[in-house]
């Protein structure tokens, strides 16, 4: 590290701007593997990015057929992957502060000698407190896009699905349905047993919603006691037994509460998009099908019939 002259410090204006116009350009244009790294790393959050980036920047020192890293973040695995391997390995465990960050592995042809290893050892180094960043800019953004209490994706997670729901619908002629699903008189249930079972209650709704959809489907929590279902190439009267199977799983949940049982039931409200349609109106169609079915006398799907 160099000695930062004292003129930066005790020199006049236009002196202090002169050495970190010189600094500047020194840490742009630097040959140093380590500075440049590290400089290029802290240029993104996206982990993907670093690991391309990483595995240039190690490949100009110890050269590799194939780079691995594996993390799993608030519950999803992260891999990054790039090359093929070959029958010698390295790996390294990424740990910093007591906290693990993922799991990264080298293979090529030939064996690792001691001096290329340690190479890689301090150029890891260098890396890991980017990626302990961007490993917890994951974590943030995941918990900015999850339903604190049941755990399934939120409203705002729903939005991004939605549009984008929209466009493939418009562009390909995909088939995208939406199910709205509301408790059944839910208001009651918290009045009777409180909320601590009506939120019982809620987490279990969830997860049999889970449960009855398929893997492609998604779930979200839309409001307080309202769940969204979007449902990839499917169409209103698939859409529609999708609904009724997600009523009957509601039906089957029993809660007991010393000497009474609680249950509850929902409605759906079901609507296709349309081409041309905006999320909005989308929304606005399932919602109108919900309406019905609560009009209906609760308990039953309705489906926002779309015409042709
Ligand atoms: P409807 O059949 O017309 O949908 O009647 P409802 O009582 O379910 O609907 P309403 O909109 O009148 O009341 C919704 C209730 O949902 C009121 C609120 O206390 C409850 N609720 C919303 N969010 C939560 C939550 O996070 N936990 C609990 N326990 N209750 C919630
Ligand atoms: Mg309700
Ligand atoms: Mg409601």
């Amino acid at each position: 590290m160099k000695h930062i002259p004292s003129i930066a410090r005790n020199g006049s204006q236009p002196q202090k701007l002169a050495v970190l116009r010189q600094a500047h350009q020194e840490w742009n244009d630097s040959p140093d593997i380590l500075t440049r790294l590290t400089r290029r790393l802290s240029t993104t959050l996206s982990l993907d990015n670093q690991m391309a980036i990483l595995a240039e920047e190690i490949g100009g020192v110890v050269p590799f057929d194939a780079l691995q890293y594996r993390h799993q973040i608030s519950g999803t695995d992260f891999i990054y992957a790039s090359g093929v391997g070959g029958p010698h390995r390295c790996d390294y465990r990424l740990n910093l502060e007591g906290e693990f960050y993922g799991t990264l592995s080298l293979r090529r042809r030939q064996k690792f000698a001691e001096p290329e290893l340690e190479a890689i050892e301090l150029i890891l180094g260098a890396a890991i407190c980017p990626i302990r960043n961007a490993c917890r800019f994951i974590t943030i953004e995941q918990a900015a896009l999850t339903d604190s209490l049941t755990g399934v994706p939120n409203k705002r997670a729903m939005d991004e699905a939605m549009q984008r729901a929209r466009q493939l619908s418009d562009r390909h002629g995909d088939k995208y349905s939406l199910i709205l699903c509301d408790l059944d008189h839910f208001k009651a249930v918290n009045d009777s047993h409180g909320h601590v079972v009506g939120d019982h209650l809620l987490k279990l709704a969830a997860r049999e919603l889970e449960k009855a959809v398929r893997s492609s489907d998604s779930v979200y929590r839309f409001g307080g006691e309202e769940f969204a279902i979007l449902l990839p190439h499917t169409a209103e009267q698939e859409a529609r037994k999708v609904a009724d199977r997600i009523r009957e799983n509601i039906d089957a949940i029993v809660v007991n509460c010393g000497d009474i049982d609680v249950s509850v039931t929902a409605s759906c409200g079901v609507a296709t998009h349309l081409t041309g349609e905006v999320a909005d109106q989308w929304l606005a169609r399932a919602d109108e099908a919900l309406y019905q079915a609560k009009d209906h006398g609760r308990n039953c799907t309705r489906v926002f019939a779309s015409i042709g």
